[in-house]
């Protein structure tokens, strides 16, 4: 039992006692009992009105002198306030220093709420996004108006950052970092990448120049070499050289036309060249190509896809990627094996998924297998003739389609390259549109 509960049991005792002794004197023992009784209870009440003041007045007041349990209940109190004051303090002191390292970052910090408006933000941002004290409240998408901020904050998938001009720069370029935390709060870290934006132009630039530049002389070269070799009285050492000659500028047409394709993939801003495309003749096309590339080599092909299934895309970027992937299932599989190409629509998505039966791809190269020059085995991509641009090609062009790559393989096993494209992407194609209840799906 602690000081100030026993000294008030005491008090109550001594009391009772005292009132005990006055009644038996006066002849009214139950009666002054029960006046002694409401006497400590108004005394009670006073003390818990003093409590009350004094809680209401305390951050200015000392507590009030008080002994038993009320002293004790006072100190407390006071305790307990004093505590709670040094971690006020301690708090403060960290969100100070917290604001005043962002505020000392080079990249703009945002903190929004979780209806996107902007709670708080650096000096980094507000230079940035020439952001002012006032803003703080209202949305930040009143203040960054570009359609792919507003789209990526309603999207709400965070998990790439996000590359726009400045509000109010167009020479300037910033990446979006938004990280979401608490309940539904969001930290958007603002970063100038201008440099990098510029050094990727300047890189992307040089390889489509230098691509066009070499496509001319090469092209004069493959004429004179092609020529030579018809010569008939070459000796057969010289016949040799020109085959190899002619072999090796074959293969850099081929890596120059990729390397054009591929930037101009990446410089092309989509245009406005996307349309309603029957997937079966395109596909059909591309396994009568294969056939030819298979040449006496016996690949069998199996192509399923409905007649009347169309997709929204770029015919020649489209066919570029189906026969990149059936071509490459040509060439890295065995003789007399079969290549699949199945097409799957299924109520998200659609599917081209394009299967063959050859050597497969140990699972430790899937992920960088879309990288530009990336080899499984470089020795047999030599003898394949291939660039090592081709499933950069098909990524790309697939991003441009809002579309994924997923790539399946176990050595001895085959592979499977499967082009998934969102529900958006498929067409209302003709039949349907004359029939609604025909199902496409296989
Ligand atoms: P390439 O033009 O050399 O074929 P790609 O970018 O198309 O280059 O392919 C990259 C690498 O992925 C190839 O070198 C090859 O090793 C591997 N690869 C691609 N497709 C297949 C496949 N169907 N089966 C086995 N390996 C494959």
């Amino acid at each position: 039992m602690n000081r100030g509960f026993a000294a008030e049991i005491r008090r109550v005792v001594v009391f009772t006692l005292l009132c005990t002794l006055f009644g038996l004197m006066n002849g009214y023992l139950t009666w002054t009992l029960i006046i002694g009784g409401a006497v400590y209870m108004v005394w009670m009440l006073y003390q818990i009105h003093r409590l009350d003041v004094w809680l209401r007045q305390s951050r200015f007041r000392q507590p009030p002198d008080a002994s038993g349990i009320w002293g004790d209940v006072f100190d407390s109190i006071t305790r307990l306030q004093k505590r709670q004051q040094r971690e006020k303090n301690l708090l403060q002191s960290v969100v100070r220093r917290g604001q005043e390292t962002t505020a000392a970052l080079r990249d703009g910090i945002i903190l929004l709420d979780n209806k996107g408006n902007i709670e708080w933000f650096n000096e980094a941002a507000k230079q940035l996004l020439s952001l002012r004290k006032q803003d703080q409240g209202h949305a930040l998408v009143n203040y960054i108006r570009h359609p792919g901020f507003i789209q990526f904050m309603e999207k709400g998938d965070f998990s790439e950052s996000l590359d726009l001009p400045a509000p109010r720069s167009e020479d300037t370029r910033l990446q979006y970092q938004v990280t979401s935390f608490g309940q539904g709060e969001c930290l958007v870290i603002v970063r100038d990448v201008t440099r990098l934006y510029k050094l990727e132009l300047m890189r992307k630039d040089f390889v489509a120049n230098v691509s066009h530049e070499l496509r001319t002389p090469l092209t004069v070269i493959r004429g004179y070499v092609e020529t030579l070799g018809m010569s008939p009285d070459l000796p057969d050492n010289w016949r040799r050289a020109l085959q190899q000659m002619e072999q090796q500028s074959l293969r850099m047409t081929a890596l120059i036309n990729d390397l054009i394709a591929l930037s101009k993939l990446e410089t092309d801003d989509n245009g406005g060249n996307h349309r309603a495309l029957a997937l079966q003749p395109l596909l059909q096309m591309i396994t009568n190509d294969a056939v030819a590339l298979s040449g006496n080599r016996d690949h069998q092909f199996a192509l399923q896809c409905p007649d009347d299934l169309e997709v929204l895309g770029s015919e020649k970027e489209l066919h570029s990627a189906f026969s990149n992937l059936v071509f490459n299932a040509v060439k890295y599989s065995p003789d007399n094996t079969e290549v699949s190409i199945k097409v799957k629509q299924t109520s998200q998505t659609l599917e081209v998924a394009i299967k063959d039966q050859g050597e497969g791809i140990d699972p430790v190269h899937l992920p960088r297998l879309t990288e530009r020059f990336y080899r499984v085995d470089s020795s047999r991509q030599s003898e394949s003739g291939g660039t090592g641009l081709g499933l950069a090609i098909v990524k790309h062009v697939l991003l441009r389609h809002g579309a994924k790559l997923e790539i399946k393989s176990q050595i001895g096993q085959g592979s499977t390259f499967t082009c998934v494209f969102p529900a958006n992407r498929i067409a209302e194609a003709p039949a349907r549109r004359r029939n609604p209840a025909l199902d496409v799906s296989p």
